[in-house]
């Protein structure tokens, strides 16, 4: 301990190179590089493993983290010394080997997944203190009693006069009474006026400025509260989750049940078992969309009778600061997220809740490519805790490893407060075709107008945003293609464009053919939702709809506002994308019509059908969650296919296990390991040279399989050309090891990239 009256060493202290054998420590950057550097450490010994330092590195100064102890046999003076350690607690150990698991799983240098980790640059700064506001008390409104005015509006005779109270002003006020300090901006947020109210407010002496922490703000969930009452289906497995959070030590499980059969409520049971575990006890809970959370949140509140911390891209650098630094120091209990909260440093974290396991946003498809889910299942193991993962439609990896006894099942068979599942048909688009130009098939269209006439909303899904997704020369036959793309222009109308749904490429639609210059002769093929509410207004004029898709205008507050518009049945007739099928409970939805239910299964990959599985069973179990029964229209042009079946006939079992079957003879996951390797480049010859290189010096052994190289299915994405391999290989084979050291002796090759994505998900 040093003497507090001795002033610290000054930082360069850290600087000077000493004779005297220093101790050298490895530190990691957030850099590609394969592995962590050598530093001198600082003699206070403050740079202990996991410790946030400042190095340089190549005439800069760079941060990094302390990863554990130096070679000992550095050449004194020949190496470079920690500049300054940042007054940050040190990345936790399991953090810390977290990183280290997933770069070694996913065939990436550390350095480039501990940049995921470090995401909140501000976190490592000192706390800054912030200014806020509350209400100044002896101000406040008309009835100030005997209060004298403050000074700042007592003229100089002494007589009290009031400051002009602006309707804008005014209600500063009325939001500030009884509300506990908030910035500025947050004021200005809330109350929809500029900052410059509330600063001529404090300035008028109405408000009081105070120091706010940055770190304020992590209020503890209550957990005195009770639960709702369960149903005794619940509480049964309610009890298994709690007795699996007690049970000290690495366990997962698979909470299974029907959409609407209360698995929510179950596991913020789960939670609650966790937290009790100790002052600073966390929980993590990953979601896929979290701009939909809305809903949850109320949920979590209402349970807890707080909110839960937030991450995910959408935060400020404040907000990073705050949360990491709550999770660090213990203070933020429970953070829901995306699924790079994984890489968040708890501090003492007891459970990790994974819902909608299946949901395919949980695979991080660019830069380090990896599976959230799987990699949850990896950090529970590495801190020693319970992992709960969470669905209606779980994934066959998941079902496989609940049938082999590795992940324990715990079922939910009814719906909550017994209603009934929805009543699923299909609608045979050979028999029943809709009008020219039109997508509603007459059966549908009836359903609609019965479900109008009985007050009741309906839900149509059709997963293709924008209004058409080919547009086409009626002259010369020109189709629009994105340059950047192997993929058809989509058109917008909203906003008037053409658009790429891949690289984003944005054209104003023209008003002639680029191709034959002919004037008015484009025309749109098929339909996305834009078109099919056109049809909807056609057909059904005086019913209230919207479209509900991830690129509508306003954003993720608009999108908020809209499904709790929804939720209080202010729309007839919802069109939405593949996003109305997360989690939403809208109690007056009892008709969903699925208006292409082929979509999902063309393309082909290996998942298509049990993702449309998932998807389908989703939407549909959208319909009926309360007392009124709900129903679902299946369009389809193949109602024999077994997706469709299993669908009509809730045979689930019998689709599974076909599927289970189909892979395990062709030995595709889960019943061996899958990898693939896209090589890229502008050019097409280097990426096609370098993907033959690869396929020729493929290793020659027993159990592994090279498939390719072939286009990938996308084979121009963003101006790259794309080739890919799929390798494939038996369980017991160490498939890292083996592409490790392939890809090492392939060698690279100029302007070429090779990515590897260890289980794929998707085949584009
Ligand atoms: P799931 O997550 O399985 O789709 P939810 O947890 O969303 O199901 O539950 C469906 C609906 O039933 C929600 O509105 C939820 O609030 C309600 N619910 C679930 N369990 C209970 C309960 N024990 N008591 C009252 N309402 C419940
Ligand atoms: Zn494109």
């Amino acid at each position: 301990m040093q003497d507090p009256l001795v002033p610290p060493p000054p930082r360069w202290h850290f600087g000077r190179m000493s004779d005297v054998a220093a101790k050298t420590m490895k530190v990691l950057l957030p850099l590609p590089l394969a592995g962590p550097l050598d530093y001198a450490a600082p003699e206070t010994g403050d740079a202990v493993p996991g410790a946030v330092v400042r190095v340089p590195l190549g005439g800069r100064e760079i941060t990094g983290i302390v990863w554990g102890d130096g070679d000992a046999g550095m050449p004194q003076g020949k190496i470079k010394p920690i500049a300054s350690v940042l007054p940050v607690r040190p990345f936790p150990e399991g953090l810390r080997r977290f990183i280290d698991w997933v770069a070694a799983y996913t065939l990436n240098p550390p350095g480039r997944v501990l940049r995921m980790a470090m995401t909140a640059p501000d976190a490592f700064a000192p706390p800054r203190e912030r200014i806020a506001y509350i209400l100044e008390k002896r101000s406040h409104g008309p009835h100030m009693g005997g209060a004298s005015p403050p000074s700042a509006t007592t003229p100089r005779n002494g007589e009290a006069t009031l400051p002009r109270l602006t309707p804008a002003r005014q209600k500063v006020l009325a939001l500030m009474e009884g509300h506990p300090p908030m910035t500025a901006s947050e004021i200005a947020a809330e109350a929809g006026c500029g900052e410059a109210v509330v600063k001529g407010l404090a300035a008028a002496g109405m408000l009081t400025t105070v120091p706010l922490s940055a770190e304020a703000g992590f209020p503890a969930p209550d957990l005195a509260l009770p639960g709702l009452a369960l149903s005794p289906a619940q509480a049964e497995a309610a009890e298994t989750l709690r007795a699996v959070v007690e049970g000290k030590g690495f366990e997962p499980v698979l909470l299974e049940g029907v959409t609407g059969s209360g698995k929510t409520e179950v596991y913020l049971e789960a939670v609650a078992a966790a937290l009790v575990q100790g002052e600073k006890a966390q929980v993590l809970v990953l979601v896929p969309e979290i701009a939909l959370t809305r809903q949850w949140l109320d949920r979590f509140a209402r349970r807890f009778g707080t909110m839960p911390a937030e991450w995910h891209s959408g935060l400020t650098g404040a907000e990073r600061r705050r949360v990491w630094r709550g999770v660090s120091e213990g203070r933020a209990r429970v953070v829901v997220g995306a699924r790079s909260a994984l890489f968040l440093p708890f501090a003492d974290l007891k459970l990790i809740v994974v819902d909608e396991e299946h949901d395919a946003s949980f695979k991080q498809e660019d830069g380090v490519i990896y599976q959230a889910r799987d990699m949850a299942v990896v950090r529970a193991k590495i801190e020693g805790i319970a992992v709960v993962m969470v669905s209606a439609t779980p994934s066959l990896e998941t079902l496989a490893n609940a049938a082999d006894g590795r992940y324990r099942h715990v079922t939910l068979t009814d719906r909550h407060g017994g209603a009934a599942l929805p009543d699923i048909s299909l609608i045979d688009m050979r028999f029943h075709p809709p009008e020219r130009g039109h997508w509603l098939s007459p059966p549908l269209v009836e359903a609609l107008a019965r479900n109008l006439d009985n007050g009741e909303q309906a839900l149509l899904f059709l997963n293709r945003r924008g209004y058409a997704p080919l547009t086409l020369c009626r002259h010369c036959g020109h189709r629009f293609q994105c340059p950047n793309c192997t993929a058809w222009m989509v058109d917008h109308r909203q906003d008037g464009t053409l658009q790429c749904h891949h690289c984003g490429l944005r054209v104003t639609r023209p008003k002639e053919c680029p191709a034959c210059g002919k004037e008015d002769a484009l025309v749109a093929c098929g339909p996305g939702v834009e078109r099919l509410a056109e049809e909807v207004a056609e057909r059904f004029p005086e019913a209230r709809q919207a479209i509900l898709s991830s690129d509508m205008a306003g954003g993720p507050h608009a999108l908020a506002d809209l499904i709790a518009r929804i939720g209080r049945h202010e729309i007839d007739i919802v069109i939405g994308t593949q996003i109305v099928a997360k989690g939403h409970h809208f109690p007056m939805l009892t008709l969903v019509g699925v208006v292409d239910a082929d979509l999902g299964l063309l393309g082909g990959d290996l998942r298509a059908g049990e993702k449309s599985f998932q998807l389908l069973s989703q939407v549909a179990g959208r319909a009926g969650r309360e007392e009124r029964p709900g129903r679902v229209l299946l369009q389809t042009f193949m109602p024999e296919h077994p997706v469709m079946a299993a669908l009509a006939a809730y045979d689930r079992e019998a689709f599974l296990a076909a599927q289970m079957e189909e892979r395990r003879e062709a030995g595709w996951p889960p019943f061996g390991r899958l990898a693939a390797l896209i090589v890229s480049s502008p050019h097409a010859g280097a990426a096609m040279k370098t993907a033959e290189r690869l396929a020729r010096t493929a290793p020659a052994i027993r159990g592994l399989h090279v498939l390719g190289p072939a286009p990938a299915p996308l084979a121009l994405l963003r101006g790259r050309h794309r080739m890919r391999l799929l390798v494939r290989a038996e369980k017991g084979l160490s498939l890292q090891a083996i592409l490790r050291q392939w890809l090492a002796k392939a060698g690279g090759e100029k302007g070429v990239a090779v990515t590897v994505d260890i289980d794929p998900q998707s085949f584009m």
